[in-house]
């Protein structure tokens, strides 16, 4: 696609990334076709096409509108667009950069902004979360139903491997909403890696990816969160730590970018780029070990199971398969589940950013997920395995849980 970038961005590093990627989009539409939200709404404008050319707009010097802002909210960063792309366009860094420039030229509100704050200082604090979670709790019964929805039953963590140490050992990051919300996501990998011969354990100053600031307009604090997490593991990293292990794919495709995002600072460019070399889906970890894990698995025949692979998992890390095979060599049999590429609506704060989308999204997720009476359902990141469990009657766990209790 031809470009005439208008002064204002044509010479930064934005600007010519933009450039370069938008000359690599040939106006095909092929990833209008699997656009979740041009599924829905039927507007070629809240399609990857139709955003690409509004961003192309804008960065041209056409003054953006609340409507854009609207079109380019809508997005779910899914990045569905990007793995049926034949051309190979980045549309996420196309997007970041053009919200960035809109929300510059057309502010949002105070409240939308205050919305925004609020939301990423409690979700991205632990403490905070934990004691909102828990207050919650409490409260559930007096709380109107579509808020006590989305609030889960305590959960058990179940122990972590005590008193064994091994040579091989590897990080994990804990998260910011997972510890309160699914505990057993991080203790079924400590004992899963335990089992394989790995220790696994977590720094205490390490926190919150970014990922949160990072899409609630705030790069800032994104590239901060970055720099606070070096500094939790590097001292790991030089003690011949192997791997950062990441539970969730929406903190793995975002520390997996922190290279990227630090690409201009100078006392953390090199780091983060090493951060990011050593940062591993746990399917990805699981996958490495296969001889080792294979004579461990107990193979009795098992449940059936339903997987959704969250967008961050295979259209961010572009990791597929590697979750069905470990789960079919531990004996569970996978029903087929429709449009798997589909997002289930989560999408970070999507869900409370966009509600009535988002909640159509996720029934249709589970209408396709339990199709062929799966016994459970599983995923890769915490906000799918909530976000589908607040409107399922099946059961929603993270798949390491079976692997764990299959070993
Ligand atoms: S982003 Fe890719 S698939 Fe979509 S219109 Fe451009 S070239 Fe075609
Ligand atoms: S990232 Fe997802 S929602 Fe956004 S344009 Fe691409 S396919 Fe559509």
């Amino acid at each position: 696609m031809e470009t005439k970038l208008a002064d204002f961005i044509r010479d930064t590093a934005d600007g010519r990334e933009a450039d370069a990627i938008l000359r690599k989009c040939v106006h095909c539409g092929f990833c209008t076709a699997t656009c979740p939200t041009y599924q829905l709404l039927g507007d070629e404008l809240d399609g990857p096409r139709g955003r690409i050319y509004q961003i192309k707009r804008v960065l041209e010097g056409v003054p953006a509108t609340p409507s854009v802002r609207e079109h380019l909210d809508r997005c779910l960063t899914c990045r569905a667009c990007e793995t049926t792309c034949p051309s190979g366009v980045q549309y996420s860094r196309l997007l970041d950069i053009g919200r960035a420039e809109v929300v510059k030229q057309v502010p949002r509100s105070a409240a939308q902004q205050a919305t925004r704050r609020a939301l990423q200082f409690s979700l991205s604090n632990p403490a905070v979360f934990g004691t909102l979670l828990a207050l919650g709790r409490t409260l559930r019964n007096i709380l109107p139903s579509r808020i006590a929805a989305k609030i889960p039953a305590r959960a058990e963590a179940g122990a972590w491997p005590r008193g064994k140490k091994h040579d091989r050992r590897m990080l994990a990051l804990a998260g910011c909403v997972q510890p309160a919300l699914t505990p057993a996501t991080n203790a079924a990998t400590a004992r899963v890696l335990d089992a394989l011969g790995i220790e696994l354990f977590e720094a205490p100053s390490a926190g919150c990816c970014g990922a949160l600031a990072f899409h609630l307009d705030d790069e800032a604090g994104a590239r901060q969160a970055a720099r606070r997490n070096i500094d939790a593991w590097w001292p790991h990293i030089e003690n011949d730590v192997e791997a950062i292990v990441m539970t969730a794919s929406g903190c793995g495709v975002q520390v997996k970018d922190y290279g990227h995002l630090l690409r201009d600072d100078a006392a953390y460019a090199v780091k983060a780029e090493r951060i990011a070399a050593l940062c591993r889906d746990i399917s990805e970890v699981v996958a490495a070990e296969y001889e080792s894990l294979l004579p461990r698995l107990q193979r009795q025949a098992r449940e059936r199971v339903a997987f959704h692979s969250p967008c961050t998992l295979q259209h961010g890390q572009k990791i597929r398969g590697l979750i069905e095979s470990s789960l079919e060599a531990a004996g569970y049999t996978l029903t087929k589940v429709r449009d798997p590429h589909l997002c289930c609506g989560s999408a970070g704060t999507y869900s409370v950013l966009q509600p009535a989308l988002s909640t159509q999204l996720r029934d249709n997720k589970l209408a396709a997920l339990t199709e062929n009476e799966p016994a459970v359902i599983v995923t890769a990141n915490v906000g799918c395995q909530t976000h589908l469990a607040g409107g399922s009657a099946v059961p929603v766990k993270h798949w390491i849980e079976l692997l764990d209790a299959a070993l």
